[in-house]
């Protein structure tokens, strides 16, 4: 299954000279290309194909105008392709005759290929390494599992750049379970389930913030992806003030000292943190049922 993950992306200054110029080649060999391919049909009736475009490219393009050669090769080579199902659908489709593309063209992208690790992610340090262009700052607000295929880059009139990356996936959906679990992402530990496992707490606040958005991030687009649902409850639910068996409301626990508790209505001995992801999970459920 293949499927797309679109990013912004910020190129620095030396970045975007690189990418403007390879959406100038880009134009150009789809122009000569487009060029070769009419002139071919109408003072021959010789019809050539994309390989001989890109042959053409290669052998006489390259060497007419060097600067082609400094680009990313797969660029072109997609650029190309990208002539020819234009040319194929006025064929198939009678759609309109492929048009040359103008400068003022507001719709900006190349597509390259993956090779030999030449695009890379580093959703950590929020960088994407691209041919020719190394490394680029980008923002991933979501992750993906699976083998890159292509990339797009691409830059919108207003001037901001993305990424489109082309990912396979072998996904297989696991099999449902009818088994739910609250989670609290809290301040001593950093996850508590409500079957009563916890999770180890990070070492400082800032880093801890960070890693619990992601987290949270992470858990959403896991459970997404596995066709679980993923419910977030607010902050505000008081999830550690209630007993989970009764309902009782303890404001003494409001308390953070406070990390165990005797329920005084029925009498059940309360883990802090457990009892709050077991009143989580229950009003997780309240909400889908
Ligand atoms: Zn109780």
């Amino acid at each position: 299954m293949l499927k797309a993950y679109k990013y912004r992306i910020y190129p620095n200054k030396e970045q975007q000279v690189e990418i403007a110029k390879t959406f100038g080649c880009c134009r150009f060999v789809y122009n000569q290309t487009l060029a070769y391919r009419k002139e071919k049909y109408e003072n021959g009736k010789i019809s050539v194909n994309k390989i001989d475009c890109n042959n053409y490219c290669n052998r006489e393009l390259k060497k007419a105008y060097e600067w082609l050669k400094e680009v990313d090769k797969f660029a072109l080579t997609n650029a190309i392709y990208h002539m020819d199902a234009a040319y194929q659908k006025f064929f198939q489709e009678h759609a309109g005759y492929p048009k040359f593309k103008s400068k003022h063209d507001t719709h900006k992208s190349y597509t390259t290929n993956f090779t030999n690790g030449n695009i890379e992610i580093n959703f950590e340090n929020r960088k994407i390494k691209l041919p020719k262009l190394k490394k680029v700052k980008a923002k991933f607000h979501r992750v993906f599992y699976g083998k890159i295929k292509s990339a797009t880059i691409s830059q919108v009139p207003s001037g901001k750049y993305y990424v489109s990356i082309l990912v396979e996936t072998e996904h297989k959906e696991i099999p449902h379970v009818n088994c739910e679990v609250g989670l609290d992402l809290g301040l001593k530990n950093l996850c508590i389930t409500s079957d009563g496992r916890k999770y180890k707490n990070p070492k400082t606040l800032a880093k801890h913030q960070r890693k619990l958005a992601k987290l949270q991030r992470q858990l959403e687009y896991k459970a997404t992806w596995n066709g679980r649902k993923y419910i977030k409850i607010d902050t505000f639910y008081a999830s550690s003030q209630l007993c989970s068996v009764c309902g009782y409301q303890n404001a003494d626990t409001k308390n953070l000292y406070v990390r165990r508790w005797i329920c005084p209505k029925c009498g059940t001995d309360h883990d802090r943190d457990v009892n709050a992801a077991k009143n989580i999970l229950a009003g997780g459920l309240g909400q889908i049922a």
